[in-house]
Parts: structure tokens; sequence; C-alpha cells
């Protein structure tokens, strides 16, 4: 496994990179997020590095072990670090070349560094750092748009859209990750192609969706998608269509907003709570090609959330259930965020979190019997062992048996009971029977037929009797 990265290693080697590229005569920035990132005195998660020394001349210099050619196809060599310092990208400045698709560039040409900055999508993403004199290269007004907190298309900004339309998303994230506001072009080709943001594949909405919803600024990013029509374009069941729905909105996105470093499944779950059941979650996780384990601990979540404030008056063996669950510790914290959204009364959650602090013997005691061991009690195997194991259970944790030997007794006891219930009806069953037998057999008689009637009506009831007979001894 790598070792943790440590920012301060992460950074030296970012600026050892671009050293050693200038050392061998190649020009070298770092590029993009990175640059924004600590412009904006934030710790950048990892550094892009942007060359004009090709794929080839890259991995000559830093040797094929210490690179990973991947992307090379589109310029980007990986160069892997020292323990700590991860690895960064090194790109060769380019120019993307006609998305004919509205997805990906056809081809791409190496470039120079103004290119390479007119390429990308947003103006604070378009900036280059020289770590080495420490100076920032704009040639987009990056920097200043920054101070002024705008997000801001480069380019064109209809053209820059229609080239990529995942960037409308993308600028809804940055916008709400760094408090900028659209700048007003910018918005009113968002607002006017946001229906296209479905040329965009399934797998990377959700990618973008999954950074906006982990993102401490969901709350905000949601909002905008839903202003500005990407919502009704890709999440359609979130978006209001009158009064009571826009106020559940309010409501959805307070819950969003107390939410603290949520997993993706469980931002989403909030998201969705309260707009689709269960089913309706897991469709559209199943929409953005989520893997089925994410896409049944949304489901799961909005299925169980609004349990666990009654837990005080359920029964032990149904609250255990959930207390035991992989994903209770989502959602505790959808709970916590919930109450924190409306009255703040979180003491029933916090008893909940008490209570899986005990030891696992008393959380989760093994179960009393198998199904192995109903087999060698002599029952019969089949569908009803579910069930009857689940009733034991139940019965286990509500403190109701506390040996195998009363989990087999109960077990006897159930199978009794249901053998018996089946029985009743089968007794009500032939008992209808006779009396109706016995109305046709009083009016047959009464026509003094020929045919016959009355006599098969006869065997018939008489037959009915003789089995009412057998069930009945068979009860005794
Ligand atoms: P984050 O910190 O969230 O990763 P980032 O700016 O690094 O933000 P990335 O998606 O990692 O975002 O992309 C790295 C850089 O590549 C961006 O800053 C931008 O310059 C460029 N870029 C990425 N995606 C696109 C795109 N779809 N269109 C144009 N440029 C892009
Ligand atoms: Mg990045």
């Amino acid at each position: 496994m790598a070792s943790p990265l440590v920012p301060s290693k992460q950074r030296r080697f970012a600026v050892d990179v671009v050293r050693r590229l200038r050392k061998a005569g190649f020009q070298a920035y770092w590029a993009g997020g990175c640059v924004r990132d600590q412009l904006l005195g934030r710790e950048p998660k990892d550094y892009d590095v942007a060359t004009d020394a090709t794929p080839d001349q890259s991995r000559a210099l830093f040797g094929p072990r210490r690179t990973l050619a991947l992307g090379a196809a589109f310029g980007v060599i990986t160069v892997l670090g020292p323990p700590g310092a991860g690895q960064v990208e090194l790109a060769t400045f380019r120019r993307d070349a006609a998305y004919s698709d509205g997805r990906h560039p056809d081809y791409v040409t190496f470039s120079t560094p103004r290119e390479d900055a007119a390429r990308r999508d947003f103006t604070i993403n378009g900036l280059f750092y020289d770590p080495i004199h420490e100076r920032v290269i704009d040639f987009v007004g990056g920097e200043q748009d920054l101070r002024a907190g705008i997000l801001r298309a480069i380019g064109d900004p209809a053209e820059r859209f229609h080239e990529d339309k995942l960037r409308m998303l993308r600028a809804v994230r940055f916008a709400a990750a760094f408090e900028l506001r659209l700048d007003e072009a910018t918005e009113a080709v968002i607002r006017r192609m946001a229906s296209q943001i479905v040329a965009v594949s399934p797998e990377r909405i959700a990618a973008e969706m999954q950074r906006i919803l982990v993102d401490a600024h969901r709350a905000r990013a949601v909002r905008m998608t839903v202003e500005t029509g990407l919502a009704a374009a890709i999440l359609p069941e979130v978006v209001p269509a009158d009064e009571p729905a826009r106020a559940r909105l309010e409501a959805t996105l307070a819950v969003l907003d107390r939410l603290s470093q949520p997993s993706f499944p469980l931002a989403l779950a909030a998201l969705l709570h309260g707009w689709v059941d269960p089913a309706g979650a897991e469709a559209i996780c199943r929409r953005w090609r989520l893997s089925s384990k994410q896409a049944g601990r949304v489901a799961w979540l909005v299925a169980d959330r609004g349990v666990l404030p009654h837990a005080r008056s359920m029964p032990w063996s149904k609250l255990q259930k959930v207390l035991v669950a992989e994903g209770i510790g989502e959602l505790l914290d959808f709970e916590e965020a919930v109450a924190r959204a409306g009255s703040d009364e979180t003491s029933v959650i916090d008893w909940c979190r008490s209570l899986l602090g005990q030891p696992r013997e008393a959380l989760d005691p093994p179960p009393l019997v198998s199904g192995d061991d109903l087999i060698r009690h002599g029952v019969p195997p089949g569908p009803k062992y579910r069930v009857l194991l689940e009733r034991i259970r139940d019965a286990q944790l509500d403190g109701e048996i506390h040996t195998r030997q009363e989990a087999l007794e109960l077990a006897d006891r159930i199978l009794e009971q249901a053998m018996d219930k089946r029985l009743k009806k089968k007794i009500e069953a032939l008992n209808q029977r006779i009396q109706r037998l016995r109305q046709q057999l009083a009016g047959a008689r009464k026509q003094r037929d020929e045919s016959g009637e009355a006599a098969a009506l006869e065997r018939q009831l008489a037959e009915a009797e003789a089995e009412l007979r057998k069930v009945k001894d068979a009860v005794e």
C-alpha cells in the first residue's frame, strides 16, 4: 500500500519535478487546480505539472521505473514520488482539437503554455505557477477572477460548453466549492444549454455529482443545479413543481448542509429522501451506473431513515437489526443531520450511539440455533426455515429464550401452531362444503328426481363427512 500523503513532502516533490525538467532544458510549471488552491490559501490535494517535454522525453528523464505511462496518448505521464510525496501528473502543453461528440477531444496536439491555458475550462483553473521563482503566469485573467470571486468560462462560454457539456456541472461544483458567483454570460449559457447535459455519459455525471455531494458546499451546489435547470435534466426527481415541494427542497438542503464529511451514498440518500421511495432511489443509482453495493446502501438509507427516532419504543429485536447493519454509522449521521436541521433534539441518536458502544457479544450474540440444528431436530428443510430462524432469533434477542433447548422447543411450538392453523382452515372449508351439499340434497329430494342426482349428492356428502372425521382425528 502507498504510504499516507504528507502535504509538505507532496509539495517538495512537485517543486523537484519542475526543477529537474528545467535543468534538462524544458519549460515546466504547476498548472490548474493546485495553482488555484494555493492562491486561495488551501492545501492542494495533488499537483499537476505542465511542460514542453514530450511524454517520451519525460519518461527518459525520470526513468521508466519512476513513471507510469497510462495517459501517454493524451500527453500525460505520472511521476511517482518518494514515500509520502504521492505522485505528480506531468502533462505536455497541448491544444485539444474538435469535440465532435461533445465529450472527448478527437485528438491532441502538443502546443504552447498559452494554448494549454486556453483549452482549460475556467479562468481560475487556467493558471500556471513557477514554483522556483514563485511567480503566477496568467494568460486568462484567472487571478483577477479569483480575487473578485467570479467563475468564468475561458473564451466563449457557449463554445466551451458545447465542446464538453460536463463543464456546466463543473461550473456549479467550482462556484459552490469556492464560494464564487457565476459570471453573467457563463450562467446565461448554462441556463440555456442545461438540458444538453444528458449528452454526457452517466458515469461522468455520477463522478461529478459525487464530488459535488461529498464537498462541504453540497447544499449550495444542489440549489444551483436546480436554479440553472441542470437538475431538471439529470435529477428531475428533486425538482420542485409547487409551493409545498419548494418547502420540501429547503428542508432537504438544510439536512444536506448539516452532514459532516458524508460518504457519497449518505449524501445522495439525504438528497433523495423525501422525493423517492427506496426502489426509486435504487433506480437513480442504476441510471448513474453506481456499484450495486453503493446502490444498495443508498436504498437502505432511504428506507430506514426515520426508524431510529423511535428507538426507545421499539422491541430490541427490531432495533438490534438496524444497529448491527453495515451502514449504521451513515444512518446515525443521517438522523443526526435531520435532527439538527429541525428540533435539534439528538438524545435518542446519542442513546443509539451509546448502545453501539457495547461489547459485540451483548450487541449481537451468536444465534442459539442454526439451520443445521433444525435439520438434526427433524424439521423438514424448506422455505419456512428463514421465518422460523428469524422468530427464534427475535425471541432470543428479546430475552424470551436463553438456551438451545428452549430454542428448539420454540421451533416445535411454532410449527405446531402453523399446523393447527392449516387444519383449522381445512375443517372450516369442509364444514362449508357439507352445509352446501345438505342444502342441495334437500332440494333434489323435494323434486323426486329420477336422474339419480340425489344419490350422487349423498355419496359426495358421505365422502366429505368422512374426511372431516379424519382431519378432526388428526387434531386430537
Ligand atoms: P479538484 O481540486 O477538484 O481536483 P481540479 O481543478 O484539479 O479540481 P480536475 O478535474 O482534477 O480539477 O482537473 C484538473 C485541471 O484540468 C483543471 O483545473 C482544468 O484546468 C483541467 N480540466 C479538467 N477537466 C476539464 C474539462 N472537462 N474541460 C477543460 N478543462 C478541464
Ligand atoms: Mg484535480
